[in-house]
This record gives C-alpha cells, structure tokens and sequence, in this order.
C-alpha cells in the first residue's frame, strides 16, 4: 500500500481519530529473529573494517539502547499533531527525523527492543510499527519499511544551535489536530494531514490549495510554491503570496 492509499484509508476512518503511518507499505511478517541481522538492527563491525562515519550519538532514558548515526541532517524532520502521536508519546507533538536505515549503527540494547504496531494494535513487528525500549519505554524510532523516523531529543548535543539547526523541522503535519498552540508565524507549512498528500493550511486553518483527487505529492508541492514564498532556508515560509 502506498503512503497516499494509506492516508486515504485513514481519512475514511474520520476525523479525531484520524492517524498516520508516515512511511507505511506493505505489513510484513518476518522470521522470529531474521530482524537481527538486517538493517536498521545490522551492527556495525568496526573491526571487520564496516565503516561508521559517526555524526551524532542517542540513547534512551535508561540507557540500555545506544545508538549512532552517519548522516550529518535527516532526510527531513517534522512536526506532526496526530492523535495517534500524541497518545503514544505521552506528548503535545510528534518530532520526527526521517533517515535512511543504513544511517544508524546500534552500539547496545538492539535486541532488547519492544515493538507496537498502531494498526492492529498488537506488539509483534509487523511494519511499519513503533519501536522503543524494553526496559524504560522510551520511543526509540517509528520503522518504517524504507526509512526510520527517529525522534530527536534522545540525539546527544540535540539541545545546542547546531544540533536544533540540523533538526530543525520543515512543516506541521496535522495541525488541525493539535492540542498545543504558539505556532502562528513560526514560518513553518502547515498540512491538514499528511505533508504533499493533504490540504494546505495558513496559521489560522484557512485552506490555501485543496487536496484533490488526481493531485500526486510532486504537484501539491508546486501547488504549495504558487501560495507560499520560502526564505533561503529549506522549508522556512516567507510569506502567503495569495490565497484564495
Ligand atoms: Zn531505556
Ligand atoms: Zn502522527
């Protein structure tokens, strides 16, 4: 299943409880313990020459799971307001980095990891599905089938300019959702849903372009750069240039 059919299946389910798997695909049951030895679980033997270029470091509360990672930004990072966040993390919002499966290098607690899949509710590892630490519950990442998202204050050095800088997300992703305000003129996009898959929002809810039935995520972002002007930085909304 796509992210898009995905999205829409959710949407059938109504407002409220509408949820998000942001890289769902197709559920997949796996052999009991082949997860260990691919990635995002595959370590990384240094000693067999496995090079790990480490950029940043995390670890949960307790610990237990440590891991390391090779890319100096995520693919992207963002705020999402879903009900479904908020409840599992105990949280206002969901901040999410998105990196490749490849980019993180478990050095402890890989295999002592609990799992939840939102969708049916139960904690075996069907993906995409929740990951966190078995012993002290911290959210350890969202696994999805391609990507992982994981959640930037367990990264080390994540609270100095540079580590907010390299995280810094690009768009609130259900804000209709949201329990928490103070975000009007944080220059931030706005989505109803998903980011490219739903209604393009100003600060105040108004929506600027309409998802459509026939739009793809390539077209809604051109869509979105007729609203919006941007500022040098990625994601970072100027100014509403018209709206309709
Ligand atoms: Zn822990
Ligand atoms: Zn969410």
């Amino acid at each position: 299943m796509s992210k898009e059919q995905d999205y829409k299946s959710s949407k059938q389910t109504g407002e409220g409880e509408e949820s998000h798997q942001h890289q769902a695909g197709s559920r997949t049951d796996r052999d009991i313990d082949e997860w260990k030895h691919r990635e995002p679980y595959a370590v990384h033997d240094v000693e067999k020459n496995e090079k790990f270029d480490v950029k940043w470091e995390g670890a949960c509360h307790c610990g237990k799971v440590t891991y390391q990672l090779s890319r100096e930004r995520p693919l992207a990072a963002k705020y999402c307001h879903c009900t479904t966040c908020q409840r599992l993390h105990g949280a206002p919002f969901q901040w999410a980095a998105i990196f490749h499966k490849s980019d993180i290098n478990f050095t402890n607690g890989h295999h002592e990891l609990g799992w939840y899949d939102p969708t049916s509710k139960s904690t075996t590892h069907h993906l995409p599905c929740k990951v966190s630490c078995a012993y002290c519950r911290s959210p350890i990442m969202d696994e999805g089938r391609n990507m992982i998202l994981l959640f930037p204050p367990l990264i080390k050095k994540i609270n100095t300019p540079e580590g907010r800088e390299a995280f810094r997300p690009t768009c609130h992703m259900f804000y209709p959702q949201r329990v928490a305000e103070g975000f009007k003129g944080d220059g931030l996009v706005k989505w109803k849903g998903l980011d490219n898959m739903s209604d393009l929002l100003d600060d105040d809810e108004n929506v600027l372009v309409q998802w459509e039935d026939g739009l793809d995520e390539k077209k809604m972002d051109e869509k979105k750069r007729e609203f919006l002007e941007f500022t040098q930085k990625e994601g970072e909304v100027k100014r509403v240039k018209k709206s309709d």
